[in-house]
């Protein structure tokens, strides 16, 4: 089946799976997904083997990890670690490197699925790699089709391989789409949790202290995803995702709040009918949907109990309190090289608040002004290939620490 714009390779004619083992590598292995990646495989040593495991800075975290799946290659992007690293897996048959290049290399080591899970636009370039060498990605990484969302959609199509998708929404939205014509579908929805400040006021939100941004309700990830959730921005990202992954322009694209988060996307038809995927949130299930697919994997996640769970409600996202939303959704609307800039200059400006140099409601402030700087100087205009994306967000990166920096420095702390 095709979507619009024949986008969507997630859905690529089902083919029977792999044979046994199916060969793995996780980038972002010691990551929040990447944990959960590695409880799954552990589960099973005889349907998986794992070709190589990539990692940010955590030496012991990595060295855990490849230890506990035998991986063949162990990757580390701080290129000082690279001999505490080759120390602690003395006696094992992992092969170490550190670097940048030794990220790629682990993203293009031989593997039946490439799982990326590095957190932020530093997943761009291993993960892309993976694609354009025709390896089939899960990609847990939003950020890369934020950044780059037309030259990743246009690889995978070109390599005809899949991107399955591996964030939660998403993969509930693949599954309840079913093989459906894309001509039919009239919505997407996806749910948002409303994170930590669903109900809060606009002005206790905008003090909120790191500590409460960080205390999701629903969901234990990492750092970054959390803060975003709790601005909502993720549901934004989550959108611009949806729309890269599913061929679906921003007019078709819905968010509602459910705080149970048992519902997490929804597909409506023209004639009415309306699917969706429902699971208990962890991690795990749409791990397992993307480590089996087409095949299905036996989880041990607690089982969906709709009687005890009794309520399932749902709200109208507020705006005005989550202006990262409506940034995400206008920058969505406007295309081009927007969205590459909003990612960049969040990263930073998260950062800086978990680095209590800002304040919670100045992340989405800083990244409103990045936006409209990048479209008084043409740095928002759309980039045509993954290099092109990738300077843009060098440079929105290099300003926006040195606006956070220079706010720091003279004094006005909490902007
Ligand atoms: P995390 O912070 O827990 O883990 C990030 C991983 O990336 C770590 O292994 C870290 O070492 C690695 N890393 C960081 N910078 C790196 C670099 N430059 N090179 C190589 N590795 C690097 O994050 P997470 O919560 O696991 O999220 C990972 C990605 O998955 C994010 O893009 C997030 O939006 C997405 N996601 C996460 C969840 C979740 O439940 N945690 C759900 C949906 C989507
Ligand atoms: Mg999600």
């Amino acid at each position: 089946m095709a979507l619009a714009n024949g986008q969507i390779h997630a859905h690529a004619p089902a083919q029977p799976r792999a044979p046994v083992p199916r060969r793995i590598v996780l980038l972002g292995a010691t990551g929040s997904i990447g944990r959960s990646t590695v409880d799954l495989l552990e589960r099973d040593p005889e349907g998986f083997s794992v070709s190589a495991v990539a990692g940010g800075r955590d030496v012991e975290a990595l060295a855990r990890v490849a230890r506990a799946v035998k991986a063949e290659f162990a990757a580390i992007r701080d290129e000082s670690a690279y001999a505490a690293l080759k120390e602690a897996l003395a006696g094992t048959n992992t092969q170490v490197a550190a670097g940048r290049e030794a990220v790629i290399e682990a993203a293009l080591r031989d593997a039946d699925l490439v799982v990326s899970a590095i957190v932020g636009a530093a997943g761009v370039e291993p993960t892309y790699a993976a694609l354009a060498a025709g390896r089939d990605v899960a990609l847990a990484n939003k950020e890369c089709l934020v950044c780059a969302g037309v030259p990743f959609m246009r690889m995978a199509a070109e390599m005809g391989v899949r991107l399955l998708p591996m964030d939660s929404e998403h993969n509930a939205i693949f599954q309840a789409l079913g093989g459906e014509d894309a001509s039919r579908i009239e919505r997407m929805i996806v749910t948002a949790s409303g994170g930590p400040f669903r109900t809060w006021s606009k002005e206790r939100i905008s003090e909120a202290s790191v500590e409460e941004a960080l205390n999701h309700p629903n969901w234990a990830m990492g750092p970054k995803i959390t803060v975003d959730s709790a601005g909502m921005m993720n549901k934004g990202l989550e959108l611009i995702e949806a729309h890269h992954l599913f061929g679906i322009p921003a007019e078709k694209l819905e968010v509602v709040v459910h705080p149970q988060s048992i519902i997490h996307g929804l597909v409506a038809f023209s004639d009415g009918s309306v699917t969706a995927g429902i699971a208990v949130p962890d991690m795990r299930t749409p791990i397992a949907h993307c480590l089996g697919y087409p095949d299905r994997l036996t989880t041990p996640t607690p089982r969906l109990d709709l009687a005890k769970i009794a309520t399932l409600t749902f709200e109208a996202p507020d705006f005005d309190r989550f202006p990262a939303l409506r940034l995400a959704l206008d920058v969505l609307r406007a295309g081009g090289g927007l969205p590459t800039v909003l990612n960049a200059a969040n990263e930073i400006a998260v950062e800086a608040f978990l680095d209590r140099r800002i304040s919670f409601d100045g992340i989405a402030r800083h990244v409103a002004e990045a936006c409209e700087a990048a479209l008084r100087d043409g740095t928002a205009n759309a980039p045509a290939t993954v290099e092109d994306a990738l300077a843009v967000d060098h440079i929105v990166r290099e300003r926006s620490r040195s606006a956070l920096a220079g706010r720091a420095a003279s004094g006005m702390l909490l902007q």
